[in-house]
């Protein structure tokens, strides 16, 4: 009877402590056409967990990159506005060599734009840890303010494969996931090829990108399939030749460091 009695008094506390929805953490998005996986699935195979080398100190750049964060100021950035409005300032700290995220003043732009690039960019994940699969030092870097390489600490921290970092999010897990502990600083050396459209706007080449994540290949030349988007099938939309680079404010203090880019010569004009 004490067993009895024990054993519901377990599934009553069960019952009783709040617990995330299952289904809604483990909320999909559709299966695109002749896709295997659907968008955000969680049964998708986690790529292999690859300790990367030493984390290294700040490498200065080549000759010919463009610093796009020199260390001290926001001189360069904006606050990405909503569609239609006016650019306002950027409002993260940028100190000590540091850019680091303002949650909530929004996520920051470039003023100038790129097309084709190799672009290199360190980031560091809030320590101590705080939150779960997606709420965990979350941001994102997004080339032409539309295609995002994913940014989190997944750092012992599972989520769905193509939301964790170094994917192109919502389309393709990375290769392996090199990540060092939060704190410690990544690395992404990202060669980037712009989509091109034909003038009724259909495409006629899709935008590809490769990284080196922690010096490890995490996206071999990897073709999208389109902007990046949540929950949905990506799709391609046309646009510019050339647009700024995005950082995406998700609400996490996710700091930035050695930002600069190499034009590739399908940019020049
Ligand atoms: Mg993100």
């Amino acid at each position: 009877m004490r067993i009895w009695i024990a054993a519901a008094g377990a599934a009553l506390m069960a019952a009783a402590t709040p617990r995330p929805a299952v289904a809604q953490q483990h909320q999909e998005g559709p299966t695109p056409p002749g896709a295997r996986w659907a968008v955000h699935s969680w049964e998708r195979p986690r790529p292999p967990v690859v300790a990367p080398g030493p984390e290294r100190g700040p490498v200065p750049p080549p000759a010919d990159a463009i610093v796009l964060f020199d260390g001290h100021t926001l001189n360069g950035w904006e606050t990405a506005p909503d569609s239609g409005q006016p650019a306002t300032p950027a409002r993260w700290i940028a100190r000590n060599g540091v850019l680091e995220i303002n949650p909530g003043t929004g996520s920051i732009r470039t003023t100038r734009a790129f097309g084709d690039v190799q672009l290199h960019i360190e980031w560091s994940a809030p320590t101590p840890p705080h939150g779960e699969s997606q709420e965990r030092g979350n941001s994102g870097v997004f080339l032409m303010s539309h295609y995002e390489i994913q940014v989190l600490d997944s750092w012992h921290n599972d989520t769905y494969p193509d939301g964790q970092a170094g994917a192109i999010f919502g389309q393709t897990p990375p290769l392996v996931n090199p990540i060092r502990p939060p704190g410690q600083w990544n690395t992404y050396d990202v060669i980037f090829h712009r989509p091109h459209f034909a003038p009724d706007g259909s495409v006629t080449e899709p935008a590809r990108i490769t990284l080196f994540f922690n010096g490890v290949l995490a996206q071999d030349n990897t073709v999208l399939t389109g902007r990046t988007v949540y929950m949905q099938i990506a799709r391609y939309t046309p646009h510019e030749d050339r647009l700024p680079l995005l950082l995406q404010d998700h609400g996490m203090r996710v700091r930035f460091r050695d930002i600069w880019v190499r034009e590739l010569p399908d940019s020049l004009p």
